[in-house]
């Protein structure tokens, strides 16, 4: 087990930008031990007046559409051209593999990994989609205290993380391919609805025109949706990590994006409303959490499941009995 140290200590330690102290707070909230999760919700707690002084990113698309490239070239952009202190974080509830996957193989970013003026911090490996939402709120928190003014949410698996980060982001960047469907790429409408921004990725050599194209079908696409309670209107360009272009142009989006719904305070309202989203999620969490950990619960589950199984119970008088037991 891992030294623990005071509040205080981890709480300084961020504050004076920390990055050992930044990551062991970091494993504390990833941890189950409850002795650790008692001293990670004192670290926040004091923490928390000194968070949310950045932008955070979603960044999201299926694999191989140029995620961890994007995110190398982009991210060294904002560090080199806007001056940013930029922490990426990634939610990959799929992820088994330890250290999970991010820094999985450390050459998908290179210069990022290396830079001072970067964070990237790996999907705990092996947990639950709930678990690992919950740890990337709070190190977002962490990230923010610690000085670092982008987050990039990235999201690894497909499915059900893209609104987990959805929900917990100002801007959402959804990459896209040129020229393959939207089922090919996995992407369902809903998730298009939720995109702030859209990048056609690796518009480069042969692949320019495509992704022009590309580009004016999801901008007319967009137009079919309903306007957003914030008054955005979504953006579509394309870029290529490789050659480095088009970076400007999505920064230039985001900085837009922010200026709006800052002036009109769409911004800080969808944070409020993410807040209290988070306190019934964590609720929920909770609740079931001690169900489960509830003796009676633990005895009599597999005999009930087995009723169920075979027939001889109802789902939901199944549940009504289970319920009583705690
Ligand atoms: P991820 O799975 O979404 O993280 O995708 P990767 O970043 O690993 O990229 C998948 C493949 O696309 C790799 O072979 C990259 O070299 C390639 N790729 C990524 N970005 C670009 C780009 O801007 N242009 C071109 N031509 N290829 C790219």
């Amino acid at each position: 087990m891992a030294k623990r140290f005071s509040p205080e200590k981890y709480v300084e330690g961020i504050l004076a930008g920390d990055r050992v102290m930044l990551s062991r707070t970091i494993t504390l909230v990833e941890s189950r031990l409850p002795a650790d999760q008692e001293l990670a919700q004192e670290v926040i707690n004091r923490i928390l007046p000194h968070a949310g002084k950045s932008v955070r990113i979603g960044i999201t698309g299926v694999p191989g559409v140029g995620k961890s490239t994007f995110i190398e070239a982009f991210g060294n952009y904002l560090i080199q051209e806007a001056g940013k202190k930029l922490a990426v974080l990634a939610i990959d509830p799929t992820s088994q593999r330890s250290g999970g996957s991010i820094l999985g193989d450390k050459t998908r970013m290179e210069l990022l990994s290396t830079n001072p003026q970067a964070f990237i911090r790996p999907s705990p490996a092996g947990r639950s989609l709930g678990g690992v939402t919950r740890s990337t709120r709070e190190s977002i928190i962490l990230c923010e205290a610690a000085g670092f003014d982008v987050i990039f949410v990235e999201t690894v698996g497909v499915g059900q993380s893209e609104t987990a980060v959805h929900a917990m982001v100002d801007f959402f960047l959804l990459l896209m391919l040129a020229g393959a469907g939207d089922e090919l790429q996995g992407i369902k409408r809903g998730i298009m609805e939720m995109a702030d921004a859209i990048a056609i990725t690796k518009a480069d050599s042969s692949n320019i025109d495509k992704a022009k194209a590309a580009r004016a079908e999801y901008q007319n696409a967009l137009h079919l949706y309903p306007l957003s309670a914030s008054g955005w209107v979504p953006r579509v360009s394309i870029c290529s990590a490789l050659q480095h272009s088009g970076l400007d142009t999505i920064w230039k989006t985001i900085a837009d994006y922010l200026k709006l719904t800052q002036g009109n305070g769409y911004f800080e309202k969808k944070r409020r409303d993410q807040n209290l989203q988070w306190m019934y999620e964590a609720v929920r969490q909770g609740l079931e959490e001690h169900f489960y950990a509830h003796p009676q619960v633990k005895q009599h589950l597999s005999d009930i499941a087995e009723e169920v199984k075979g027939g001889q119970k109802s789902a939901f008088a199944a549940a009504t009995e289970l319920l009583k037991l705690v």
